[in-house]
């Protein structure tokens, strides 16, 4: 694999030590595929290639094809300049922890420089503290101290997760749009309809007021804090050209009903 990848997560390898479970190590395929990642090494498996591993992957078998098998934790990282390992457990001799998203923090970083190894210990007992401390950094998922152990697909997710959310934000920083993005509003791409201008929402507003005159719900002498509320109401919708067209339509239909002239709006309101 080259130093500087297109993308630099073709750098990153996910390093599974002695996995005993093989339905394991297809879950493990499946949250690598569906963060963006492929990269799988495989130290010294239980039991694989097995059909336990296919069914798990579902459709990430590509990267279980791909998985290199290993014999040891040093075939696993040779040519890697960066090495973090994974730890539920505090050690004697502590090495510097970090949290899954510093993690991806300092991946960001490192991949491009080249190839990055994370690794995951055992179901029952972990990394060795040899194995630890053939590592730059320990990473540590903010799990629960009376039970910090995660199942290790879940702990594999949770890190992949996380360097999937710092690529994006760094796609994000480059002016690409991404599905990070928090909630689709009117006037973004991808909504299907335009913004309301100031001007509709407020002849929106000024219809609104006539209509409650109209049918008698609201005194303009004695106003209270009605239209105050009501605008509070509709600013937080944050209407788009057709909800204004659709709102305007019924109180046309609620002033013919009413008897009322239609079309009339507070002077100077209506700048739609
Ligand atoms: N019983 C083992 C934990 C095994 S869980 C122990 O005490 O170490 C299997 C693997 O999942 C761990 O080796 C580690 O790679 C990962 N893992 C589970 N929980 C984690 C956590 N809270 N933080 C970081 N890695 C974790």
């Amino acid at each position: 694999m080259s130093a500087t990848p297109a993308n630099p997560y073709d750098n990153v390898r996910i390093v599974l030590v002695e996995t005993s479970h093989s339905g394991n190590i297809g879950a493990v395929a499946r949250g690598m595929k569906n963060m963006g990642l492929g990269n799988l090494w495989l130290v010294n498996p239980a039991s694989f290639p097995d059909e336990t591993s296919y069914a798990r992957a579902a459709g990430a078998s590509d990267v279980l094809d791909r998985a290199q098998v290993v014999d040891s934790l040093d075939e696993a990282l040779a040519g890697c300049i960066t090495v973090m390992g994974t730890s539920a457990r505090g050690r004697k001799v502590p090495w510097p922890i970090m949290s899954p998203s510093a993690c991806a923090e300092k991946v960001n970083e490192e991949a491009f420089k080249g190839e990055v190894a994370l690794i995951f210990g055992r179901e029952n007992h972990g990394l060795s503290n040899d194995e630890l401390q053939r590592c730059h950094y320990h990473i540590h998922i903010p799990s629960n101290p009376d039970y910090s152990s995660l199942n290790l697909a879940m702990a594999v997710q949770v890190v992949c997760y996380e360097l999937r959310i710092k690529q994006l934000e760094a796609l994000e920083a480059e002016g690409e749009r991404t599905a990070l993005q928090p909630m689709l509003a009117p006037g973004d791409p991808g909504w299907d309809m335009q913004a309301a201008t100031v001007g509709e929402v407020e002849g929106f507003f000024g219809h609104l007021e006539q209509v409650l005159v109209d049918i008698e719900f609201h005194r303009r002498e004695n106003p209270r804090q009605l239209m105050s509320r009501l605008r509070r109401l509709f600013q937080r919708a944050r209407m788009d050209k057709m909800e204004i067209n659709i709102l305007r339509g019924v109180l046309s239909a609620v002033q013919k009903s009413a008897g009322a002239p239609q079309g009339q709006t507070k002077a100077g309101q209506d700048q739609g």
